[in-house]
């Protein structure tokens, strides 16, 4: 061979090596960024934090133009658990919540094979909202638990080539192995935490949890100088429902007047079972005049319409109401003796309800002590 023909080879030779060291060294760094946001999403325990981690972190991190995320929720328990944790499913432009597995079932047919190639506005556009940057190629990966299709993860990029039918998958697959079993993780653990402050018996949360809130909403109110109100809600001579009609029959009352509450209310309000015959509310942002009108509405409901008993005849409850509104007067205390005084007002407010006759609703008067404030925790109203 010529010596310049071998020279010429040589440059190609050494180009090509070039070539390849550099693409060693971007896969070395992708892997790198890679394990980074793994390590990331593993330690997540919210959901909204994960779906954020998963929308924004993959994107940036494989310099991806679009990630979206659908999840099927059938029993609407991703809906509940989002919105428990505050965080309106609205609130993430790229997260599509399906009701069915329809759609992601028959895009990814039988073996749940991923989906690489041009983007298919016809087809895939639901996957890809309008506001996100239309792509030019995909990678639509099925997101699987127990064999179980549980929703998609969608990797758009405006770079035509970046992803094509017959590419290899298993680092993207890889990815979407992690999100689903990082999602799987946070689901049980919201669950749990779900099950932990709700109430068996009527399925609305427990004490543990309005102890909770109410130091949080007491904070808040005062941070922000709005009224915070709050009710004790007791059933009226529930011993003689239990003893005419058995606990059964009781049980079912308690968990119809837990309904009527709850459905009175607004989202952003605290309601629970406090006690055995006993609801607490919270009324964000309300003062006591509202929070009056509130209460004497879930009384008049309540009395209005009779519970019907399993033979038809027909049970009166009602109930009687103590209210309290978060005392501006009480300054220096802190928030937990801000919140022990605001419930042991509602308590004293419902004692002089039922002292009065039932059935009815009574508010606190003027803040009591500040001595009164500090004493341990309000005896439980009954
Ligand atoms: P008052 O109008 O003064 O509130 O009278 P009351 O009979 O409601 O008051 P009391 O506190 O004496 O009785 C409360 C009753 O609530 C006693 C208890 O057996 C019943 N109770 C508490 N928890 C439950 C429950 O989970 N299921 C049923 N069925 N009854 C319950
Ligand atoms: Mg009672
Ligand atoms: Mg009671």
């Amino acid at each position: 061979m010529p010596a310049d023909e071998l020279q010429r080879e040589n440059v190609e030779l050494r180009r090509r090596l070039a070539e390849l060291m550099e693409r060693a060294r971007y896969n070395e760094r992708v892997l790198a960024r890679f394990q980074k946001v793994e390590l990331r999403l593993i330690g997540i325990v919210s959901f909204k934090e994960l779906i954020e981690a998963i929308l924004e972190d993959y994107r940036d991190a494989f310099e991806l133009d679009v990630v979206t995320l659908s999840l099927i929720d059938a029993d609407y328990d991703l809906r509940r658990t989002l919105m428990d944790a505050e965080a309106a499913p609205e609130g993430f432009p790229g997260l599509i919540i399906f009701d069915r597995d329809v759609y992601l079932s028959a895009l990814f047919g039988a073996g749940n094979q991923p989906v690489l190639g041009s983007f298919d506005p016809a087809r895939q556009r639901v996957l890809f909202p309008a506001e996100s940057p239309v792509p030019s190629s995909v990678a639509i990966l099925p997101l699987t638990r127990w064999g179980q299709l549980v929703g998609s993860l969608n990797l758009g990029s405006l770079r035509p080539d970046r992803f094509a039918p017959g590419m290899a998958t298993h680092f993207i697959e890889w990815l979407a192995a992690v999100a689903s079993v990082c999602l799987e993780n946070v689901a049980n653990n919201e669950r749990l935490k779900h099950i932990g402050l709700t109430d068996a018996l009527t399925g609305v949360h427990n004490r543990r949890y309005f102890e909770q809130r109410l130091r949080e909403e007491v904070d808040r109110a005062l941070r922000k100088g709005s009224p915070l109100s709050c009710l004790l809600v007791d059933l009226d001579h529930f011993k003689s429902v239990n003893d005419r009609y058995g606990h059964l029959i009781g049980d079912a009352v308690l968990r119809e007047v837990a309904e009527q509450i709850k459905d009175q209310l607004r989202l952003s309000d605290a309601m629970a079972r406090y006690g055995g015959e006993e609801f607490a509310v919270l009324l964000v942002q309300t003062n006591v005049i509202a929070a009056r009108a509130i209460a004497e509405r879930i009384r008049e409901r309540i009395a209005g319409q009779a519970f019907k008993l399993p033979d038809a005849t027909q049970l009166d409850v009602t109930i009687s109401v103590g209210i309290a509104t978060l005392m501006e007067e009480l300054r220096g205390a802190d928030i937990d003796a801000r919140a022990r005084d605001l419930v042991g007002r509602a308590d004293s407010a419902l004692y002089t309800a039922k002292r009065s006759g039932r059935n009815r609703v009574a508010t606190a008067r003027g803040p009591t002590t500040r001595a009164a404030a500090r004493s341990s925790s309000p005896p439980l109203p009954g």
